[in-house]
């Protein structure tokens, strides 16, 4: 994703956050704050202003007995996890990576895995945000209430968070079992998996018959820790963070008949392993190979159905999957723009090497999750626009007409807001 903004700013605080957004608007220009850049999407793509909060990072309150913890909204999910790991205290569920920011990863829907956790938005207590006029206001379950209720999954459009508060947990371990398992037994088992450990996941490489799984279980923070053996490798370090899988995907991009071989044998070579290590240390890897992706999430109910129906599509199209599907499970929860809202949710993100045609696939597994009315994560590649997204999200019309009110001219929109949402009522064309 590129973009070239007119001007781009580092402010050092909310007040200097407010008094950039009032000189974009002196100017006629547009404000997009932006975290790491992680998203697929071009939903951080700033066309004036790039509103760069890397030093919006420090700890501002820690109450340990609590768990409520206030901090810079710019600060990177691995820095924050480090720091919280000082006091005793952990994020309850985080996602495969932690470079992301917490605003920017909170901003998109940003999830892990575990049928009885929700994404990292749910650990929201409060916002502060400098609005497009400048103002500067805190928003929780009490203040503001539809503010912070929107605004959790925000999508940049409602303001720039510069402070967050978490209600976190104290510091846990978790045991980890990585595990080659038969895909149909995987298909077979799957609610007994997702309901009977603390985290389940599984990768599936197209055109094979094995399941990469992954399971987690949690442990207290005093628990003995076993760290993984560094000669036993798996999925993150075998695969995606590896040079010779590079390699051996510019070769297929060249000869796409040899992904099916490469996938069995990258899928064939990996064997269990256990290991038990603080949360932090788990939950995140590297990812070090390029590609593109999108995610969806639908009713966990219907994911046998929509996996049957995946492997299908994947089997005819002409240019073959490099990449595996990630599946994961996730907890329903009240965040109106959450792709997780009100239903409990299985997700399915879709993968493609980067020099290799991705549309045609991610066309046809959109037909796929559009049939169960799937909800896409909105960090990630996806086609839809405002009027099937209205459809998908029962309080869209809400998220509209506080964004309408708040932000009348469209200070902090861009064209790919634009498409989600529509143009503000007031916008210059
Ligand atoms: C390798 C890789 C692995 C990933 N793994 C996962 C995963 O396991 N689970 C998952 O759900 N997603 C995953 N993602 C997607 C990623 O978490 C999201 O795209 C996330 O938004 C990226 O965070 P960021 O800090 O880079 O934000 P950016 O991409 O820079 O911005 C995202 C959005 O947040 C807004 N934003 C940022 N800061 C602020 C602020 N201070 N105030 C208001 N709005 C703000 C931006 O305007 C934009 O709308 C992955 C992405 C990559 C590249």
């Amino acid at each position: 994703m590129r973009a070239t903004p007119e001007r781009v700013v580092a402010p050092a605080d909310a007040a200097d956050v407010s008094a950039e957004v009032k000189t974009a608007v002196r100017d006629g220009l547009r404000v997009k704050a932006i975290g790491s850049g992680h998203s697929f999407s071009e939903i951080a793509v700033a066309e004036g202003v790039q509103l760069r909060l890397d030093r919006l990072d420090s700890l501002v309150d820690v109450d340990a007995a609590s768990g409520l913890v206030t901090v810079g909204a710019g600060i990177p999910l691995h820095r924050l996890t480090a720091l919280l790991a000082e006091h005793g205290l952990a994020m309850e569920n985080l996602g495969d990576i932690d470079r992301q920011t917490l605003a920017g990863a909170t901003s998109t829907g940003t999830h892990g895995t575990g049928g009885r956790f929700g994404g990292i938005a749910t650990q929201i207590r409060g916002l502060e945000l400098v609005l497009a006029d400048g103002s500067l206001v805190r928003a929780t379950s009490e203040e503001r209430p539809e503010l912070f209720d929107l605004g959790r999954v925000g999508l940049g459009a409602l303001g720039v968070i510069t402070t967050m508060t978490l209600q976190c947990v104290p510091q846990f371990a978790l045991h980890v079992v990585d595990e080659p398992m038969p895909l149909e037994r995987v298909l077979d088992e799957v609610d007994e998996l997702v309901d009977g450990n603390d985290h389940f996941e599984f990768f599936w490489f197209p055109y094979t018959d094995t399941a990469l799984t992954r399971r987690f279980h949690r442990l207290p923070g005093n628990a003995e820790v076993r760290p993984k053996n560094r000669f036993a490798h798996w999925f993150d370090e075998a695969v995606v963070t590896n040079v010779g899988w590079d390699a051996l995907l510019r070769v297929a991009t060249r000869r796409p008949g040899l992904v099916p071989r490469v996938n069995r044998s990258v899928s064939g070579s990996l064997s269990a392993r256990e290991y038990t290590d603080l949360s932090h240390r788990v939950f995140a890897s590297r990812r070090d190979v390029r590609f593109n992706e999108g995610e969806y999430a639908f009713e966990r109910g219907r994911f046998r159905e929509v996996f049957a129906e995946l492997r299908y599509v994947v089997g005819r199209l002409d240019h073959p999957v490099a990449f595996p599907f990630e599946c994961r499970f996730v907890a329903a929860n009240d965040i109106p723009l959450a792709p997780t809202y009100r239903r409990q949710s299985a997700y399915i993100a879709f993968h493609q090497y980067h020099s290799m045609p991705h549309q045609p696939f991610f066309d046809a597994v959109e037909d796929v999750f559009a049939a169960v009315e799937g909800r896409p994560h909105w960090g990630k590649m996806h086609r839809l626009g405002a009027d099937e997204l209205a459809l998908r999200y029962p309080r869209f019309g809400d998220f509209l007409a506080l964004r309408d009110e708040l932000d009348p001219t469209g200070v902090f929109t861009n064209d790919h807001l634009d498409r989600l949402l529509g143009a503000p009522p007031a916008a210059a064309p």
